[in-house]
Formats: structure tokens, sequence, C-alpha cells
């Protein structure tokens, strides 16, 4: 291997360009793999084809015109045995017209587009007009950046091939590698050969591509077991076997834990009591109970005398979460306090006082939890809840959170459900427990599918519902995922609403108010003395008001299915019946209208989010934050699940046998990830 800049051959401008695609080493130009494949193999008729896609056309040149028009351009209307096509140029020079006189023969290539003159395209390659058998079939297509053509890009990966790839190391083990080596499982797929199964490259399902795909699901279970051992590798907050506590706080309740509840808290349990911190994710769909859950976890780290973090992603949850853990442990002589971003001045160095001189026990809060100014004396467990909107590295960071050389223990608590296969792959590197059941007497939300035009209809029944005591959400979304305009669409739909039914307790609640607001505005909810709640989907998360049993989602349609199935969980959670209603704005496409349906036949989490992966993939499921990790070079989650459990397999053994290879895994597959020493 060498460093780029050192090759012969490649300028530095080349160098800085390359650089922006991380680009530093031969090795890194040899695992830059294509993204796609053209067919320069056939020619093909020009009334078979398709916009967006490129193409091989060979034809006569029948007009070159310069049409009037802002930009000075050159179309070349080329004609074959079965259509025409126009070509368009904008960059005009000799050489170029030299090629394209009326009469003249020309082979092209380039993709086809819809312009002014029907097919267009613009700025094609002109070729040669040499036998078709000199051209490789497929050449690959490489993802670049601006200022770096395909052609140059190519010489650049031939030559690092040319110099170094006899330096390759075989790092899976063996049995993998006997098919293909890696060295010719790269040639293969940066220039296929002649015989090549296009349709096999192009999904991925050739056997070099496969070796390449499972050596890259290893490397990143290997980051995943890497980042996991890193954590464990300090001592942890260990908790005693007793529970006392968790005992008086269920002793409190008027019901008792659901058998899903009993099962993961044991896991817990068993955690808390080793000697290396927990790494938990506990799953469970809205409304499983999974802050008692919580509460009972920080219960057996109380007893043992550590403090508890509890965070939350928003601030009218956490508030929530704040209230009920007042509620069930202040009673038990546990002092509960609170932190938040907005907390500033006195009431702020009051309660980062509190939390470093340690008589805050248990402390809820936002991200606010995370900055550099909060020193915990003896924090011990730290709860997160609905973690798809925490990355992996403010996880990370709390190791540096815990009293001298011990990693407080971390239980993340999620209602996304997540499809296994993909668990294992953004969080591979914690134990995952499951609440798989509800508590008793829940009765399932009955979900409608409603065109807007009929919005009129719906709000009347909403009303009337309302003035017989019954609660309900009416949730306002737009186009744009931006607070700031739905807060204006709720904003509207509570004016209107309040002005057309001045009877009605109508509330409005919306991430751009002010925290004391908000909580007011919940609280008058929760307490019945609103009935019509208007909201944005900042209630999305966790709120819980039993006693609400209707929802009306505006603009469903644009939102994901997960999430409409976390709203919608706001509502379900008593005994009374409920109702969900997707308003969503006409012409519905098939796609739109399968989707909705989904939601009408499924109250399963689970089942929905598997939908939702099919259909809008795994970053989109995860949340932005998650996506980064999740970049593959050849890897597709979807597509090559199946190599998901072999690769973790082969990751565990290597972890443990070969620490060389992981290091070298890790250099190839991974270089710009942060790096943690484990051992
Ligand atoms: P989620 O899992 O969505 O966070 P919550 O923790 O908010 O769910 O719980 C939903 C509701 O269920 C709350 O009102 C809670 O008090 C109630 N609950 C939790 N556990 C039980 C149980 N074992 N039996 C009856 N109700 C329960
Ligand atoms: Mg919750």
């Amino acid at each position: 291997m060498a460093l780029i800049r050192d090759l012969k051959g490649v300028t530095s401008t080349a160098c800085n360009l390359l650089e922006k695609l991380h680009l530093l080493t031969t090795d890194d130009l040899l695992f830059h793999l294509p993204r796609d494949y053209e067919d320069r193999s056939t020619i093909v008729a020009m009334n078979q084809l398709s916009i967006g896609r490129s193409y091989l056309l060979e034809g006569e040149v029948k007009s070159v015109d310069f049409p009037p028009g802002k930009r000075k351009s050159m179309a070349v209307q080329v004609q074959d045995e079965f259509g025409k096509v126009t070509l368009r140029f904008y960059h005009i020079y000799k050489a170029l017209t030299d090629k394209l006189n009326i009469g003249q023969r020309v082979r092209l290539f380039g993709e086809v587009r819809i312009g002014a003159r029907g097919l267009e395209l613009y700025h094609p390659e002109i070729l040669t007009l040499q036998p078709l058998s000199r051209y490789s079939r497929l050449t690959a297509i490489y993802p670049s950046t601006e200022g770096l053509n395909q052609k140059k890009l190519r010489e650049y990966i031939q030559l690092a091939f040319d110099l170094h790839s006899h330096d390759l190391t075989e790092l899976l083990p063996k049995q993998f590698s006997k098919d293909y080596a890696l060295k010719d499982a790269l040639s293969y797929i940066h220039h296929p050969p002649l015989q090549a199964n296009m349709q096999q490259l192009m999904q991925g399902q050739h056997p070099a591509q496969q070796r390449l795909i499972l050596e890259e699901l290893v490397s990143h279970q290997l980051s995943l077991l890497t980042r996991r051992a890193y954590v464990q590798h300090t001592a942890s907050a260990r908790c005693k076997p007793s529970k006392q506590l968790a005992k008086a706080l269920l002793a409190t309740l008027p019901f008792s834990l659901t058998n899903a509840q009993q099962r993961v808290s044991k896991d817990i349990l068993s955690d808390l009591t080793q000697n290396k911190p927990m790494l938990r994710l506990v799953q469970g769909d809205v409304g499983a109970g999974k802050t008692l859950v919580a509460a009972v976890a920080a219960c057996h780290a109380l007893e043992s005398g550590w403090q508890v973090a509890l965070m939350a992603p928003t601030e009218i949850l956490a508030e929530q979460h704040y209230l009920n853990f007042k509620r069930w442990l202040e009673p038990l002589g546990i002092h509960v306090s609170w932190l938040s971003g907005k907390q500033k001045g006195k009431a702020r160095q009051m309660a980062e006082a509190t939390i470093q001189q340690g008589i805050a026990k248990m402390v809820v809060g936002t991200h606010a939890l995370f900055q550099d100014s909060i020193n915990f004396k003896q924090l011990g467990l730290v709860i997160i809840d609905e973690q798809h909107r925490f990355g992996v590295d403010q996880r990370l960071a709390l190791r540096d959170k815990g009293p001298n050389q011990t990693t407080p223990h971390q239980l993340i608590m999620t209602a996304t459900p997540i499809p296994r296969t993909l668990a294992m792959s953004a969080y591979g590197d914690l134990d995952t427990s499951v609440i798989d059941e509800l508590p008793p007497g829940r009765t399932p939300i009955h979900t409608v599918t409603v065109p807007l035009e009929r919005r009129e209809d719906v709000l009347q029944r909403i009303v009337n519902n309302c003035t017989d005591g019954k609660q309900a959400y009416w949730v306002c979304t737009l186009v744009e995922q931006s607070e700031t305009l739905d807060a204006q669409a709720a904003e509207a739909t509570y004016i209107e609403i309040q002005q057309r039914f001045p009877e009605l307790n109508v509330g409005l609640v919306h991430g751009k108010m002010k925290a004391n607001d908000k909580q007011a505005v919940m609280q008058a909810f929760k307490n019945n003395e609103l009935q019509l709640l208007i909201a944005t989907t900042v209630i999305e998360v966790g709120v819980d008001v039993p006693n609400a049993t209707i929802m009306i989602i505006e603009n469903a349609e644009r939102l994901g299915l997960s999430q409409l199935h976390q709203l919608r969980g706001r509502v379900g959670r008593g005994a009374q019946a409920s109702f969900c209603v997707l308003l969503y704005k006409n012409p519905l496409s098939q796609h739109g209208q399968e989707r909705l349906s989904i939601l009408k036949e499924s109250n399963d989490g689970f089942v929905i989010a598997e939908k939702d992966l099919q259909i809008r993939g795994p970053g989109e499921l995860l949340g932005t934050k998650q996506t980064g990790d999740l970049g593959f070079k050849v890897a597709n989650l979807e597509r090559d699940q199946y190599l998901l459990s072999q690769a973790q397999h082969i990751a565990q053994q290597l972890m443990q046998q070969d620490p060389k290879t992981v290091d070298a895994l890790l250099n190839r597959w991974l270089p710009n990830a942060p790096r943690y020493a484990y051992v």
C-alpha cells in the first residue's frame, strides 16, 4: 500500500479531489467500488430508449444547428433505422464539430433525457467506430466528486491495481475466500469480464461481490463489537442484588408488572449486578410500559447508592418522566431533580451543584445531561428513552461521566420496534430485551383513512365527541419536516377551531412554545380540563394521557409508517375503544394507499416497522443520526440480510482470536470511523 500522493501520474489537484472522497492510499482506491455499471456492449435501437438511462447508440448525423436562446448551444440530430435523438452541446470546439458533419456515421454513449426536441443526450461521449468486441462489456461507474471525471478515476484505480494489488492481504477466514481471492474479487468488480452476468452484478449477487459484502459486514460488526468492548473494559457501577426499593415502589402501584415487564426487569437486574457495565436495549411497542421498567431499574441502582440519570429526546417527554418519577420515588425518600437546556442562571447553577454534590439522586432531563459542565458524584445508571434520536457517539460520551474508572450502566429504551436484522447492525453493541406484551385491558385502536375533502365531517364529529366528554388529539403536519411550519399550521387550526366552536375547551402545544407553557397545556389536557389538543408531532413520543381516545392526523401520507404508529400510540392507552383518523390529501398514489392501509390492518409495531424498512430503507427508519453509521460501500442491509448472522459469528470469533486482523479489517473498510481501543 502506498499514499496516492506518492504515485507518479497523479497531480496534486487530483489528489485533493480524491481526498474529498476520503481516498488517501492505494488501498482506498482499490476499495472504492463502483456504484453502477454501464453497458457498452450492444448498440441500442433508438426506439428502445428510456429516460434517465445511458446507452450506446449509433446513427447518421442528419442536421446540425445553433438554436437561438440565452445560452449558446449546438443541436445535432442523429438518426438510426428506428428513431432519432438530439445531441446537445453547450461547449463547442473545433475537434467536436469536425466529428459531427451531416451524413457522417457516429457512435455515442450518454444518458437520455427529455429536452426541447424530445429525447436528448447532453454532451455524449463520441466513440470511434471500432469493432465492438474491443470494449469492455460493463464499465464501472464510481462515486465521484465535481472536477473528477470517471475516466480519470478509472485510470487511478487501475494504477493502484497494477502497482499494489499483489500486496492485498486476505483477512477473512480461508473458507470464505476460496472461490475468489481478494485480488480476483476486486478485479472482477472493477472490470467485469466479457461474459459477466450483468443482472447478477447489478443486484450484488455475484460471488465476487458476496465475498466483499461479507467482509464489509464483518468489519461493520467489528466496529460495533470494539465499541462495546471499549465500554465494557472498565469497571461497572456494580449494584446489590437486593430488590427492596423496587418492591416498595411496586407495592404503591394499583397494578402489577406484566410477565414481559418482569422478564425484562430480571435481565436488567442481572446486568446491574455484574462488574462490567450494562449495555442493554429494551424494545417495546408504544404503551408496553417501558417507563415502569426503567423505574424498577433505577430503584436497583439507587438502593446501591448510585445516582441515576434519565434522558429523553424532547422537553415534553422529559418533563413527563420527571413528574412520574417524582410521584413514584419521592414517597420512598428519593430526591428527584430536573435538568434541561432551557434552565439558565441560578436555577441551572443550583441544578448542577446538587448533581455534583450527589444530593440529586435521580436526575431527569434532556440532552443537556450530556454537556461537559454536568458532573455527577456517583453516576451509576444512565437511562435513555426513545433511543433512535441519540447517536452512538453520544452514548459513548457517557463512559466519562462515571466516577473514577467506572462506567455507568446504560439502559436504552426504544418504542420504534426495530426489525431483528437491522437491530443487529444498528445496535450490535447492545444486548436486547423485548417487552412483547401490552398491559391487560387495552382495546386495539381502530384506524380509518379519510380524504382531506371530508375534513369538515371529521371535525364536526370530533367536536361532538368532545362535547360528550371524550378527549382527542388533532395533529398538524406539513410537507417539510419543519417544526416552525408545523407550529404555524397548528396555530392556524387552533384559531379556526376555537373561533368556530367557542364552547369547546381547546389547547395548543408545539415545539416552539416555552417549556412551562407546554407543560401547563399538557397538564390541563391530562386533567381533562381541555377536550381537544391541537399539536404538532412533538407529541410523537411517550406522552401519556390514558383518557384520550381519538386522534386525527392531517397529511398522514407524508409521515413514515413507524412515526404514524408512534403518534397513534398516544391513544388506546386505557380500556375504552380508541380511534385514529388518518386524513390524506388526494390524489393518493397506489404506493401511498398501500402504505396507509398497512396501518389500518396492523396494530403491531414490529410488522409496521418491517414494512417501513422495505418501503423507505434503514436510514429513514432509524432517523438521520444513525444513517452515517450505516454508510456501506458494497453491502445493502435489506438485500444482504441473509449474510448478517454469518458476519456476526465471524466477527465474534475474530474479536476473541485475532486482534491484528480486527484492526486490519477496520482500517480497510471503516478508515474514517472513530477507533476505540478495546483491550
Ligand atoms: P411506553 O412503553 O410507551 O413508554 P408507558 O411506560 O408510557 O409506555 O406506559 C403506558 C401506560 O401503561 C402508562 O399509563 C402506565 O402507567 C401503564 N402501565 C405500565 N405498566 C402497566 C402494567 N403492568 N399494568 C397496567 N398498566 C401499566
Ligand atoms: Mg415511553
